[in-house]
């Protein structure tokens, strides 16, 4: 993929404006990094665990320590420096830290696959705890007989999935960019460009290899544990460590894509246009985009039609491809070349700036283009508001469309946690992601988000009891877009029956110990 496309596709996803803070390394919140033995209960659960486990154990001297804290897309979570450092080489040693850790009762930990969730806390912990980082159990085998891929948590999705698979013309529903991690995606949902062919990515998985909390290593499928399967499909870190996904695999050939860029004077032929899409894509269910204002600024979509090579007949995407953008670099290609436009570690990667998600679910209002523009109006006016005349953060919005087609896709395959069924109609999420430096600004995205939220759910809120005549009780928070702040899983239809559940595999209360969000 050409050198400009990358640069643009870095630009559009993670939000960076030409006014965007330059990269900086992060001071030590956490402190200095702990040298071997640091004291406390930490200290000695580390101690334990390394005697038991001597090579994947790492303190703060250590390279393998300093590589694996650094690898963070948001820098916030560098800062946290854990009392060591466990990179597990495969299932049984995770399964000995876990059993270990259940006799340090006051000992929090976090468990990292690829550390790109932007939360702090979630796939990352200071010194009073442990971090379990699987890093180290990476990699895909496929089974052409079931044709099913055996899919690891650790590494990324374009170079330990998507590209192995595509040798194969094969593709499980993953990542929409290859730098993105794997096991917090899986067990958070995933949304993909295949998502509206096949449902969440979480909706496509077979099987959970999961070490549970009593140590003990189980596969949860639905056959043996429908509603754990359920549960496990989008819930979160609360149920288990997974060690493997068994994915569904499904045909793919080259597809046509890339991305376009629109100036801030078309903005209503492309709110309306991306109205239309979100129709029209119910019956294109195997087209994508991600369309990505910089709010009063610029417009970034990025088209995928997975068509076995051919290009999308005229009208897939809603008359958003009639409208002319001001650069095109869009092609056919392969699904993995597509994916990888960011190469991790490269010098785009941009791991040490600051960096957040918040998140909103909107039904899909028909006749109403224009809750489009009022949400990023009000977006402007808000962060303005609390910013005033000379910003320190810089924001881009994604607005992401939910087909119906997707929850018919996770209602046939059993179901997932956020329970977006066949009957609850398009949907689309609204992605604000911002990138700051130093930490002395953490709090004014603290209160931007805030605020943005508060105006932006009554905003919603009156559109819809306008457009309806009355409120929409359904609008879960999408996980892998949400902020800690945000109330992730009362927004979910079966919450009840969750927090049985989640009590029943997790008596002790062991993953409340963890970050993420939890429904105990
Ligand atoms: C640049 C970028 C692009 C993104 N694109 C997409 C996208 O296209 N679609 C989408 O849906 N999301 C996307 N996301 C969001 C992404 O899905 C989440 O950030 C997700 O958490 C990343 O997975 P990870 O493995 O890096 O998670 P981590 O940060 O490692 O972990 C996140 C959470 O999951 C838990 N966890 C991690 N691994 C496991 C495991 N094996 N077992 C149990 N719990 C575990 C952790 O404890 C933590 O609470 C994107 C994020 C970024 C930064």
């Amino acid at each position: 993929m050409a050198p400009l496309l990358r640069y643009v596709s870095l630009i559009s996803l993670v939000g960076l404006s030409t006014a965007s803070p330059a990269p900086q390394l992060s001071g030590g919140r956490g402190g200095a990094s702990p040298a071997a033995g640091p004291a406390g209960p930490a200290g000695a659960a580390c101690t334990e665990i390394k005697a038991a486990l001597p090579r994947e154990v790492f303190y703060g001297q250590d390279k393998a320590y300093q590589d694996e804290q650094l690898d963070y897309w948001n820098a916030g979570n560098s800062d946290l420096k854990p009392a060591c450092i466990t990179r597990p080489t495969r299932k049984e040693s995770v399964a000995t830290i876990v059993k270990i850790l259940n006799k340090y009762p006051t000992v929090k930990f976090a468990v990292k696959s690829g550390g790109h969730d932007a939360n702090d806390g979630h796939s990352s912990i200071g010194p009073e705890g442990v971090l379990i980082a699987l890093s180290q159990i990476r990699g895909t085998t496929y089974d052409a007989r079931t044709r099913t891929a055996l899919v690891k948590p650790g590494g990324n999705w374009g170079p330990d999935v998507v590209s192995p698979l595509d040798k194969l013309g094969r593709a499980v529903v993953g990542g929409r960019l290859g730098i993105v991690g794997i096991g917090g995606y899986l067990t958070q949902g995933g949304m993909s460009y295949l998502s509206g062919q096949y449902g969440l990515a979480a909706d496509s998985v077979l099987e959970f290899e999961t070490v549970l909390a009593n140590g003990t290593i189980a596969t949860i499928t639905r056959e043996n544990n429908p509603d754990l399967m359920q549960a496990m499909r989008g819930g979160g870190s609360q149920y288990g460590i997974v060690t493997q996904f068994k994915l569904k695999t499904y045909p793919m050939g080259k597809i046509w894509g890339g991305i376009r860029l629109y100036g801030a004077n078309q903005k209503k032929e492309l709110y309306e246009a991306l109205h239309s899409y979100m129709d029209a894509q119910e019956r294109n269910q195997n087209s994508a985009i991600i369309f990505t204002a910089t709010p009063g600024s610029s417009y970034n979509i990025f088209y995928f039609y997975n068509g076995q090579g051919s290009m999308p007949p005229n009208g897939t995407f809603g008359g958003l491809e009639g409208i002319k953008p001001q650069l095109d670099v869009t092609g056919i290609t392969e699904y993995s070349t597509f994916l990888g436009s960011i190469p991790p570690h490269t010098n785009f990667h941009l791991s040490q700036i600051r960096t957040s998600f918040w998140s909103m679910t909107f039904p899909y209002i028909k006749n109403g283009p224009e809750l489009f523009s009022a949400v990023e109006d009000a977006y402007l006016a808000t962060a303005k508001q609390v910013q005033g005349p000379n910003p320190k953060v810089s924001g881009t919005l994604a607005l992401q469309s939910f087909p119906a087609s997707l929850g018919k896709h996770s209602a046939a395959a059993g179901g997932n946690a956020m329970g977006y069924g066949p009957t609850d109609g398009p949907r689309w999420v609204l992605e604000m992601a911002h990138l700051w430096e130093g930490r002395e600004n953490d709090q004014i995205v603290v209160d931007v988000g805030k605020a943005l939220m508060k105006t932006l759910t009554a905003s919603r809120d009156q559109s819809i009891r306008d457009a309806r005549g009355q409120a929409e009780t359904y609008l879960p928070f999408f996980m892998n877009d949400a902020a800690d702040a945000d109330n992730v899983f009362a927004s979910y239809k079966d919450y009840a029956k969750f927090k049985v559940l989640q009590k029943q595999v997790d008596p002790t209360g062991l993953w409340s110990r963890s970050g993420g969000w939890k429904l105990n």
